[in-house]
């Protein structure tokens, strides 16, 4: 029984994160608390500097949600009926869920079968004189090369919105040759290159709170845009009780701030530990033999992968899941189900074998379990389990 018990392993773990920060939590509720100020105010500026000085961006604009960050940067980006906006089918719903809320047209395009995020070779393609927004996603911890698309878009007054809700801290490396024949390298951080990037701090987020939050940011200080986003996040108005146009009510809240301050102090060695432990599997996988079973993750050359989750690709998959949760292994697959073939979405006239990668994706696609405190020895129970599924 007790073996049993040792052997289990969860796909993520809350509570041993929540150990490591007890102390640090709870200095910081006490003090909004004592101070008794719950909305916006200076624990949410102080959040919102912290993280603009470390995605290096000029505006973070804290929001309730992922979800309303991206309604938020359409909204201000005008997306209206009739316009399109080019994203992936393999992700999260509310990536596309927040372009159909404004009227606007979700364009889908195919995904890179070796990093699941958008083709980036294939997004330029789809661009038409409607379209408005090209919405790349950074899946899964890794950012998508945005360097490919960046130039030609700007070129054509397309904006581009990234939604980085699975990529806090993940970033690529940019070789550039200046006219001397000099290289050098600039760092591009995810959610510091598009007109907007939009974070979600949901619990299992890689920086979560304890509750709902998201934010909004804007490369450039004091930008139009990042004024706009503010005003629309408080009912679309600059000052109280008078409105320039239709918002939301979308504030990230005092305590929920607080909590992310001693959270972003911390962001960095997690995802450090994230990334340890996603070797550590590879390197588990190679001992085992079970390469050409089991498809690691690729992590794109010049890139930092932060690892959000830790997904592999599987011949016979659901069967897989079955045997692992016999012997208490925890898995979790993204995403069941591409939104091109969701109910909701059947009006975009899309039906299946529209975007083959995406859907042969959908269903070899594995979560293995991934968080900061995960132990070697649970990395290994992983492994051996993995390995009798396929020795039978
Ligand atoms: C989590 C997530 C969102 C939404 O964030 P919420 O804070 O839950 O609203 C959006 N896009 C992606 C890719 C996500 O993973």
């Amino acid at each position: 029984m007790k073996e049993e018990i040792r052997n289990n392993v969860p796909v993520f773990d809350l509570k041993r994160n929540y150990a490591t920060v007890k102390g640090e939590i709870a200095e910081a509720l006490d003090r909004v608390l004592e101070s008794q100020l719950f909305i916006l105010g200076e624990e949410v500026a102080s959040f919102e500097e912290e993280v603009a000085r470390y995605l290096d961006v000029g505006e973070a604009i804290g929001c309730a949600s992922g979800t309303d960050a991206l309604l938020l940067a359409l909204m201000a980006l005008d997306v209206k009926p009739g316009d399109e906006v080019i994203t992936t089918p393999f992700t999260f719903f509310a990536t596309a869920s927040a372009i159909v809320r404004l009227g606007g047209t979700p364009v889908f395009c195919d995904v890179d079968p070796a990093t699941y995020n958008l083709d980036m070779g294939q997004v330029l393609s789809k661009v038409t004189s409607k379209t408005k927004v090209v919405l790349p996603v950074h899946l899964f911890g890794q950012m998508c090369p945005l360097e490919e698309i960046a130039g030609p878009l700007r070129e054509r007054g397309i904006a581009m919105v990234e939604d980085c809700a699975q990529a806090f801290g993940a970033l690529r490396f940019i070789e550039s040759r200046s006219q001397g024949g000099k290289t050098a390298t600039t760092i591009s951080r995810a959610g510091a290159v598009g007109d907007v990037g939009c974070f979600s701090f949901f619990p299992t987020k890689n920086l979560g709170c304890y509750g709902d939050g998201g934010m909004a940011t804007v490369t450039e200080k004091g930008a139009p845009l990042a004024d706009r986003i503010r005003s629309l996040r408080v009912h679309g108005g600059r000052k109280t009780y008078y409105h320039d146009e239709v918002g939301l009510n979308s504030r990230l809240d005092a305590m929920q701030a607080a909590i992310l301050r001693v959270r972003l102090r911390h962001v960095e060695e997690w995802n450090e530990r994230r990334r340890a432990a996603a070797d550590r599997y590879r390197l588990l996988l190679g001992e085992a033999g079970l390469l050409d079973r089991v498809t690691p993750p690729m992590e794109l050359a010049g890139g930092r992968h932060v690892y959000h989750q830790y997904v592999v690709r599987v011949p016979r998959r659901d069967a897989l899941i079955d045997f692992l949760a016999e012997h208490g292994v925890g898995t979790r697959v993204y995403y069941p189900l591409n939104l091109h073939l969701q109910p909701c979405f059947e009006f975009l006239g899309y039906g299946k074998g529209a975007f083959p990668v995406a859907e042969t994706l959908t269903d070899e696609v594995l979560a293995l379990p991934m968080f900061p405190e995960i132990r070697p020895r649970e990395q290994e129970r992983v492994i051996e389990v993995l390995a009798a599924f396929f020795a039978c």
